[in-house]
C-alpha cells in the first residue's frame, strides 16, 4: 500500500499531534493524557493539576460536559468521585 501524502516516514510511529502544552509547550499527541482548559489551551500530564489542586482552585478548571468552569461545590463532587473509585488526591486531574 502506498500513501503518497504521508513522506515523514520517521514519524509514522507517533500518533497525530493535537495541541502542545500551554505550561511548558510539550507537544500532545492523540492518546496523550492531558488537560483542556477553559479558554481551549491544553496542558501535558505533568502540568496538570492535581484532584487536590482541583479542591483548592476549583473555579480554575474547565468541565467538559456543560463548558463552565467548577464551583467549590461541583468540584467535591467531582474528586469524591474519583477517590470512590481508588482515586488518590495526589493523582493527575487528566480525562
Ligand atoms: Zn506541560
Amino acid at each position: 500500500m502506498t500513501d503518497m501524502a504521508n513522506d515523514n516516514i520517521h514519524e509514522d510511529d507517533l500518533p497525530e499531534q493535537i495541541g502542545s502544552c500551554v505550561a511548558c509547550g510539550t507537544t500532545i499527541r492523540d492518546g496523550d493524557d492531558y488537560l483542556s482548559c477553559i479558554d481551549g489551551d491544553m496542558m501535558c500530564r505533568n502540568c496538570s493539576p492535581t484532584y487536590q489542586d482541583i479542591l483548592d482552585n476549583p473555579t480554575h478548571l474547565w468541565q467538559a460536559d456543560t463548558e463552565m468552569p467548577f464551583t467549590q461545590k461541583e468540584a467535591q463532587v467531582f474528586v469524591n468521585a474519583h477517590l470512590s473509585q481508588g482515586g488518590k488526591l495526589t493523582d493527575k486531574a487528566t480525562s
